[in-house]
């Protein structure tokens, strides 16, 4: 068989002809819609009238840090880093948005870095006029939860808002836990500077946002699911395409996916309960697998949007790419 399944695909193949080249269930990516590179860094899959497009907004590079993973040893992530073929003293992570297009709405969820970080991140914006979206021209923008990565590019250090025509959608149980004053103040004061990012990047705005109880159809086509534990309100989502396909953003249910896809049980220093987190990390992958999803989370690798398969007693993420 010397014809790539992607050739196969744009060819406009059945699901018959799939079979009959004996290609079908021999490896995932049968099923895979064809990918679009927008631009680098850009990919785009069309779920048959909804479109997902990951949009990078940069990465950024750490040391590997004694305590990064809280329940596993120092050897024990190096040879995890080693066995996914990546470098074993530095760690990337990316940040990819998912821009959802349906029901005749550009849906952007969860905003970047915006200035807050590294010159290696906040280039969303950028890569979202590279693939030829204004930031005026989203609707929406939703928010799987309030850490600074996911809500930073929502506004720059001047204060103006970066989507300004977009309706902005939380989880209700996120509001409500750092918004909460009682419990800002109990903390230490450097335990409190994550409260008052929520409240620099929302106090303006906070008449207009609206509040959603993870679970609901947050807008037509749109749907949630809570994924508590990485934090209180942290929220996935699920879009279907007219074709039945289903793309699942879990958006920081797993950190790295060479770490914490590939040991699902380690948890990462950010999970506010880590139980909670291991056991909605387990949840959302075996769904994905299951209803055979594809999958798109904040700090995937490659492209951000892919597949999940069982590996050992953890999963293994491959992205795909145009
Ligand atoms: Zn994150």
């Amino acid at each position: 068989m010397t014809l790539s399944r992607r050739h196969l695909l744009t060819a406009g193949s059945s699901l018959a002809a799939l079979m009959a080249t004996g290609l079908a269930g021999c490896a995932t990516g049968a099923t895979n819609p064809a990918a679009r590179a927008l631009a680098p860094g850009v990919l785009q899959v069309d779920l048959g009238g909804v479109l997902a497009t990951a949009v990078s907004d940069g990465s950024l590079q750490r040391p590997v840090a004694e305590g990064f993973v809280r329940n596993a040893s120092m050897a024990a992530v190096q040879a995890a880093l080693r066995d996914a073929g990546l470098p074993t003293d530095q760690i990337t992570f990316p940040y990819i948005p998912l821009l959802i297009e349906t029901g005749g709405r550009r849906i952007l969820i969860d905003a970047g870095n915006g200035e807050f970080s590294a010159p290696t991140t906040g280039k969303l914006l950028e890569n979202l006029a590279k693939a030829g979206v204004a930031a005026d021209s989203i609707d929406a923008v939703v928010f799987s939860h309030l850490h600074g990565d996911h809500i930073n590019g929502l506004r720059n250090r001047a204060g103006a808002l970066m989507f300004p025509k977009a309706q902005v959608y939380v989880p209700t149980p996120e509001w409500n836990w750092w918004m909460d004053d009682q419990r800002m103040n109990a903390l230490p004061e450097a335990q409190q500077a994550a409260f008052r990012n929520v409240r620099r990047v929302f106090g303006p705005i906070a008449q207009q946002v609206r509040r959603f109880e993870p679970g609901v159809e947050v807008l037509p086509g749109l749907q949630s699911m809570p994924a508590f534990g990485h934090t209180a309100g942290h929220t996935a989502f699920v879009v279907q395409g007219r074709s039945g396909r289903k793309l699942l953003f879990w958006a920081d249910a797993s950190n790295v996916d060479a770490l914490f896809v590939r040991n699902p049980d380690w948890a990462v220093q950010f999970d506010a309960d880590p139980e909670a987190a291991r056991q909605t990390r387990r949840r959302l992958a075996d769904l994905a697998i299951r209803e055979n999803m594809l999958l798109a989370g904040y700090h995937l690798s490659g492209s951000g949007i892919g597949r999940l398969a069982v590996r050992g007693s953890g999963y293994e993420f491959t992205p795909l790419s145009a």
